[in-house]
């Protein structure tokens, strides 16, 4: 059987209530073929990349355990966006659901659906703030650390831990 590999994966919604949609993705998660979730962050709220005229993003990253191979994993989380009818328009715009696959154990991969560790990572606050707070001690394969990274973010920018209670 497939050792159980640690993964990490980036959740982001800024349509339909959307930390419900996170919320509910967390849950999603746990109920994936030969996978759990393990450890949740909190959700937090930042301010959209690129078009500015679309409400804020609701944003939390998960940690997992699963047996399912790299591309086995990426076909459930696509299809978890599709059950969430996600919505896109244009590139950078609003969508009800979008989940990356930020890390894959310690590997590397570039495949042509498939880039990790994601690359956009190591520049976004609304991935290293929630990464951090699980594994700040998390090494990159690349051997840099999450808490490192995080602190070495340029703009920090808008965002901050959404309260249990908000909606
Ligand atoms: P996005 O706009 O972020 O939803 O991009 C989705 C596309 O990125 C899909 O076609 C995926 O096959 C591709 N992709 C490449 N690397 C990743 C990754 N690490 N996680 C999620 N999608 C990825």
């Amino acid at each position: 059987m497939t050792p159980l590999v640690h993964v990490y994966v980036g959740l982001g919604s800024n349509l339909d209530d959307p930390a419900d949609q996170v919320r509910r993705a967390l849950d999603e998660l746990d109920s994936l073929p030969l996978t759990r979730c393990l450890a949740a962050s909190r959700l937090y709220a930042s301010r959209p990349v690129g078009p500015q005229d679309q409400p804020d993003f609701i944003n939390a990253v998960a940690h997992l355990g699963t047996r399912l191979s790299p591309l086995a994993l990426l076909d459930q989380l696509q299809a978890l966006e599709q059950r969430h009818r996600r919505i896109r328009q244009r590139h950078w715009g609003p969508r009800t659901l979008d989940l990356d696959l930020l890390l894959y154990g310690n590997e590397t991969l570039t495949l042509p659906r498939l880039q990790v560790p994601h690359p956009e990572m190591t520049a976004r606050a609304f991935v290293l703030l929630p990464l951090a707070e699980l594994s700040p001690r998390l090494p990159l394969p690349d051997g840099r650390r999450i808490a490192e990274l995080a602190g070495a973010l340029a703009t920090p920018g808008e965002i901050e831990v959404l309260p249990e209670n908000a909606n």
